[in-house]
């Protein structure tokens, strides 16, 4: 396997600095393979040994990928000077990894959010020669109908003169709100232009009212995910992603 320092890879895992796990080392605090290492500097396979630290198994993973249900009215950045981030919603155990999120939704677009730490995955996920399917459901104010579908599947000319691909719209359902009609769509585009489905209804002269996402890829959101939760892959999720 491949060794590393012990004191690198607990450092890695957010367990402390080198010094104060120099010291936790001293006393007996840190343990691989069942037996008491006093010396944090020694080189172990984190793929074989078993490390502990206070008792308490490590797992050791190099980077880490989070599913994230992005409420409403945070930014998809990793800080800023006015509003809350993505990144003020996940737990110190996973901000360790330093997280970043693969792509950006508006402020107040909700849904399926990757963060990780993984750059190479996210140049690949973001790379527009993969063309990657990203699916929207949408509430658009006023009748969506088949000239809409037959625009977007045509591709449509955004307001800055940019032509879209080719992107599938389906009508779900339609409601009355007051004295308005409401179309609830499906969206499936192959690129991320700033503000893009948006910017597309725009092109046919409707307002986009709602937007979530809800695939990516062949990731899809997991509704159990309550609104601003996030939790790591499956292996099987991981699998759908490559
Ligand atoms: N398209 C938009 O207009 N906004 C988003 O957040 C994502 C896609």
């Amino acid at each position: 396997g491949r060794t590393q320092r012990l004191d690198k890879i607990l450092a890695h895992m957010g367990h402390g600095s080198r010094s104060e796990l120099r010291k936790m080392a001293r006393q007996g605090a840190i343990r691989v393979n069942g037996l008491a290492v006093k010396d944090s500097s020694v080189h172990v396979d984190p793929a074989v040994d078993v490390i502990e630290v206070g008792g308490k198994r490590v797992l050791y993973r190099e980077h880490i990928y989070l599913m994230m249900n992005k409420p409403a009215g945070v930014l998809s950045a990793t800080e800023d000077a006015r509003d809350r981030t993505v990144l003020d919603l996940l737990d110190r155990s996973y901000t360790v990894f330093e997280p970043f999120p693969v792509g950006r939704l508006d402020k107040d677009t909700v849904g399926l959010l990757l963060l990780t730490s993984d750059g190479q995955l996210a140049h690949e996920l973001l790379s527009p020669r993969k063309h990657v399917p990203k699916i929207y459901e949408a509430d658009v104010e006023g009748d969506v109908g088949p000239e809409d579908v037959r625009a977007f599947s045509e591709g449509v000319t955004l307001e800055d003169g940019y032509r879209t691909q080719p992107a599938e719209l389906t009508i779900l359902s339609r409601e009355r709100r007051g004295d308005q009609t409401i179309s609830r769509i499906s969206l499936t585009i192959t690129e991320g232009k700033f503000h893009q489905v948006k910017r597309m209804f725009l092109s046919v002269g409707k307002k986009v009212v709602f937007l979530k996402r809800v695939a990516m890829g062949r990731l899809m959101l997991d509704e159990a995910l309550p609104a601003g939760a996030c939790r790591e892959l499956t292996p099987e999720e991981m699998a759908l992603l490559l």
